[in-house]
């Protein structure tokens, strides 16, 4: 089981996440913030912290 965010339509853009992400792994430009799956691990401070509640958490499992 694995968990992942990614940014929803109700982003406003205000890049606090970008701010608050230890590891550089979400960058905002004009369409919204955007999470790098690569570099993210996981920690869900984005996601805890984000006030438009525009950051979705999604569990996967494996099939
Ligand atoms: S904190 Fe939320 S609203 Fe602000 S840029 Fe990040 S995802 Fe968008
Ligand atoms: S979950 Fe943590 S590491 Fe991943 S994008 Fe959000 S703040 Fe960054």
């Amino acid at each position: 089981m694995k968990t992942v965010y990614a940014v929803t339509r109700g982003c406003t853009k205000c890049g606090w996440c970008a701010h608050e992400c230890q590891v550089g792994a979400i960058t905002v430009d004009r369409d919204g913030a955007h999470i790098d799956p690569n570099k993210c691990t996981g920690c869900g401070c984005c996601y805890d912290n984000c006030a438009s509640e525009a950051i979705e958490k999604r569990i996967i499992t494996p099939a």
